[in-house]
């Protein structure tokens, strides 16, 4: 397979590729890598999982799956589980290129292995027998649903630990995928990606794939002011904000929270979006930054959201103006799709199809033990005919400035709460310092303009009690699919963060190694950004 290029220029239709800076480069049958599409003349005849969706669950899984766990099949036992081989038995440990010591053990594969090393058949530990099935009624926590069992019966040949991961997208990385465009900047396709945790495990999982560069996010919303007029103000709302929007006048903690109890109800358990921010912010802002940002943002007004999403956004009683207040921080040096590139390319253990639609092709899948499917979960089951699942999507205007100064506006990201203007943000990628260096001396700026939309690429679960209720039905079928696991956003219907959904997927491999079933362990709750 050929080496990860750096710096990829995709071009148009990101159909040609180029290396950035240098002398074109020959389109690979136009996908990346020399990666092929459909699921004809795949190198091997069957796969442990084939994984559907080559983002950040999906990549993490296979990532996982190649490198940490001897993935074998029992004896005995029911199809669709996969059994973690003793520790002995797992061979490719060692750091990769860019390994440091953490929790999940080694990085990729250093060499090739074209046989799996494991021994054949070892038996189950005491005590860990599988489940043949789930316990009735057990809901999975933490948006991993699976099935009870695979339709396949295990071949007869020794175990190998192998993921086919396909894509209908002609990239890996998912809604992460970020590329060097025409004009040299670096700029993500589905939108901008910051990266915060507060998990120490995920901050040095992530740290393994690549070079981190601190950066704490800062949002400013350009909101309409008590007199009507658009002012600049740091949101999360805070002591400035209050003062320029509304000639709060206050300069302390104690003032700021005299200031939000005059106004703001008591509300002891908000019911919805709206009880929520009235609760926390009070008429005023409300009016200035919740209300119609998320009218235009999920084309529902907070009152037909669940708390939780508006519960994103706190006020701030202090002057700090960062987004988040996570203790790590940071963008990957070389942009999202390098670590992709770093987990999973060049890797024997892991074969990936592009441009390859699983519904398209879901007949001439190679045998396999579990089916790995990271899409939307009413996709997957639209041949039944229930009602959809609502998502949304957005929409990018894309605009190239060379604006006096060289930036187009204050911040990388600026919010438009107000009804006054159709898109909810701009975002100006020149100021994330994970640009390529030269970017900084252009006296241009690409700027996306940030529409939401209900067709397209799905992006965002709505949060509200029907489509939760509507997800349940959907949850129900897929416990007793048998041999497919759904995961992620998209496939456990929440609203993951970056961290969340690699967390999540990590905790599957927790539980799979040590019980042999594929189950996370921590309920996320959606947490306020401070
Ligand atoms: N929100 C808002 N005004 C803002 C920023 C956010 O009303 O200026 C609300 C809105 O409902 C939004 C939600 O808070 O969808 C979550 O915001 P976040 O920035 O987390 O959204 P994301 O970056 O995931 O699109």
């Amino acid at each position: 397979m050929p080496l990860a290029k750096t710096n990829l220029v995709w071009e148009g239709d990101l159909r040609r590729q180029t290396e950035a800076g240098g002398a074109g480069m020959a389109p690979a049958a136009g996908l990346p890598y020399g990666l092929g599409s459909g699921v004809e003349g795949l190198p091997h005849e069957r796969y442990d999982l084939v994984i559907v969706g080559a983002g950040i669950s999906g990549g993490v899984i296979a990532e996982r799956a190649a490198a940490e766990l001897g993935l074998v099949r029992p004896p005995r036992g029911p199809p669709g589980h996969l059994h973690p081989a003793p520790s002995r038995a797992v061979p490719r440990r060692g750091p990769g290129p860019r390994a440091a010591p953490g929790p999940e053990g080694a990085g990729r594969p250093r060499r090739p292995a074209p046989t799996p090393l494991e021994p054949p058949r070892p038996a189950p530990r005491p005590g860990r027998a599988p489940r043949a099935r789930p316990k009735a009624g057990r809901r999975p926590c933490g948006g991993l649903t699976r099935g009870n069992g695979g339709h396949r019966a295990p071949p007869p040949t020794p175990p190998v630990q192998r993921s086919l991961i396909i894509d209908k997208r002609d990239h890996i990385g998912g809604n992460c995928y970020d590329f060097i465009n025409d004009k040299g900047f670096r700029i993500s396709q589905y939108g901008v990606h910051l990266f915060h945790t507060k998990y120490d495990r995920v901050w040095e999982y992530v740290n393994r794939f690549s070079e981190w560069m601190p950066y704490e996010h800062r949002v400013k919303g350009k909101c309409l002011d008590h007199n009507g007029e658009v002012k600049l103000v740091p949101i999360p709302p805070s002591q400035e904000t209050v003062n320029t929007l509304f000639e709060a006048g206050v300069t302390n903690e104690d003032e700021m929270e005299a200031w939000l109890d005059a106004r703001r109800p008591k509300i002891l358990n908000p019911r919805n979006g709206e009880e929520m921010a009235l609760s926390r912010s009070g008429p005023e802002l409300y009016e200035a930054v919740f209300k119609y940002y998320t009218k235009k943002q999920w084309d529902k007004f907070p009152a037909e959201l669940d708390a939780s999403v508006l519960a994103r956004i706190p006020v701030r009683l202090n002057t700090d103006d960062r987004y988040f207040t996570d203790p790590h921080q940071a963008l990957p040096k070389d942009g999202y799709t390098k670590i992709f590139e770093n987990m999973l390319l060049d890797n024997p253990l892991i074969d990936i199809r592009l441009s390859t639609d699983f519904f398209q092709i879901r007949d001439q899948l190679p045998e396999h033990t579990m089916l790995v499917f990271t899409g939307p979960i009413d996709a997957y089951y639209a041949s039944l005919g229930l009602p959809k699942l609502e998502y949304r999507s957005l929409r990018f205007e894309e605009e190239y400035h060379e604006p006096e100064g060289g930036f187009y506006q204050e911040a990388l990201q600026v919010n438009h709460p107000g009804p006054n203007v159709d898109y909810t943000r701009i975002v100006e990628y020149k100021h994330k310092p994970n640009q390529p260096t030269e970017v900084y001396d252009k006296p241009g700026t690409v700027i996306f303009k940030e529409y939401s939309t209900d067709v397209g690429e799905p992006y965002y679960p709505v949060p509200n009690p029907a489509n939760r209720e509507l997800y349940e039905k959907y949850r129900e079928m897929a416990e007793k699919e048998p041999g497919v696991i759904f995961v992620g956003r998209l496939a456990s219907y929440k609203y993951f963060n970056m961290d969340q959904a690699i967390l999540n997927a990590l905790e599957m491999f927790d539980n799979l190694k040590e019980k042999g079933t594929l189950e996370p362990s921590t309920e996320f709750k959606v947490l306020p950004k401070a």
